[in-house]
């Protein structure tokens, strides 16, 4: 299974105090087992572990168990060529997670606070062994296995109940070891008639209730076969809009590279916006408008997903409400490759930066 629950031992709270108009900031460490530790256990002590590790001591009946009222963010860390580590673009994170919570009316998060306490809550938890080490056999796949920090910022409301918006919540950092995003043995993408978001909706940030939807139609996908979802817009039922939690990008054959436009009901995604300054910077022409289904069976050679977990995925087909089956090929295309060896390979260090996305929070010594 992908994408598994296996929470690293240090954990930031914040919570807002409406009396300082501050947050009142705890670190919380469940316990001092070191990562090398936790893998020598037997799988029923680890296990004991882990889920001691997900008491975090939030209100079990709050707006946010009860009515999803809630948002997060997905943000990585990546042990660098030069022995450190970095986090990519935390302050982007901290910007959406900021939007998301002013969209909730509930008290926004400071960006600043937000990068200060992620570079802080990277640090104490490599301090019990719980950084992925370089490893130089990743630059011949471009990256395609390596390890990383997932790091899973998120607001949880204070206890209540009875529908409302919250004035004092918490705010959560947690992170996770990951593994391959995409569940293996599937395969292609698949338009869904489910809707993601409303034109006026919270498609625009990133708060948990919208993603119930998504959760759905991933499993519908699944259970048809496909690896993704993609949704097309609420009114027209015409232009692709996203997938299940990522971007979405074709290249066309004059090599143009298009995506939707950014509105109300998409996710302004970190990897879409950096994947478009990479993508212009290495010349090709980038456009953000609305991209029928038309259009793609007609003129797309390509077809990708972007997203912090997903990275740059290449999908080998896209199949419409009809059933009719738009092939792309398998695995990157040339596009695609491109794109997936300049992001990785800046992220992961073995690349310049020059654009400044990384913020090192342990510095390399090469
Ligand atoms: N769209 C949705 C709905 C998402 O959940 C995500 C993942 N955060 C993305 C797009 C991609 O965003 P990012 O590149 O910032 O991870």
């Amino acid at each position: 299974m992908a994408f598994a629950l296996n929470l690293y031992p240090v954990t930031y709270i914040a919570r807002y105090n409406p009396e300082t108009e501050k947050w009142d900031e705890e670190w919380l460490e469940s316990d001092k087992v070191t990562y090398d530790e936790l893998m020598a256990m037997s799988e029923a002590d680890r296990k004991a572990v882990l889920d001691k590790r997900n008491q975090m001591g939030l209100p079990s009946v709050s707006y946010t168990s009860q009515y999803a009222y809630s948002c997060f963010e997905g943000m990585k860390g990546f042990p660098t060529k030069d022995g450190g580590v970095a986090i990519f673009r935390p302050e982007e994170n901290g910007k959406r997670f900021n939007n998301s919570m002013k969209g909730l009316y509930c008290p926004a998060f400071p960006v600043d606070q937000y990068v200060k306490a992620s570079v802080e809550f990277v640090k104490r938890n490599a301090a019990l062994g719980y950084v992925p080490k370089y490893n130089p056999d990743w630059e011949k796949t471009d990256y395609a296995d390596a390890d990383s920090i997932y790091m899973r910022p998120f607001m949880n409301s204070e206890g209540a109940i009875g529908v409302g918006c919250s004035k004092q919540p918490y705010v959560v950092i947690c992170a996770t070891t990951v593994s391959a995003y995409f569940k293996k043995g599937l395969d292609g993408a698949v338009i869904t008639n489910r809707i993601r978001a409303t034109p006026h909706g919270t498609g625009y940030i990133k708060c948990a209730s919208n993603y119930v939807i998504s959760a759905l139609a991933k499993k519908e996908a699944e259970q048809a076969g496909f690896v993704e979802c993609v949704y097309l817009d609420a009114v027209h039922h015409k232009y692709f809009q996203e997938g299940s939690s990522c971007n979405i990008f074709f290249v066309l054959k004059d090599k143009t590279i298009v995506t939707p436009e950014l509105g109300d009901t998409i996710l302004p995604g970190i990897t879409r916006k950096s994947v478009i300054a990479l993508a212009k910077e290495k010349g090709y022409k980038v456009e953000e408008r609305p991209v029928s289904v038309k259009e793609v069976q007609k003129k797309a050679v390509e077809c990708f997903v972007t997203g912090t977990a997903a990275g740059i995925s290449p999908m080998s087909s896209i199949t419409d409400l009809n059933g009719k089956k738009t092939v792309f090929g398998e695995g990157f295309g040339p596009v695609a490759k491109e794109l997936q060896h300049e992001l990785k390979g800046r992220q992961y260090g073995s690349l310049e930066d020059p654009n400044h996305w990384n913020t090192v929070v342990i510095p390399g010594n090469k």
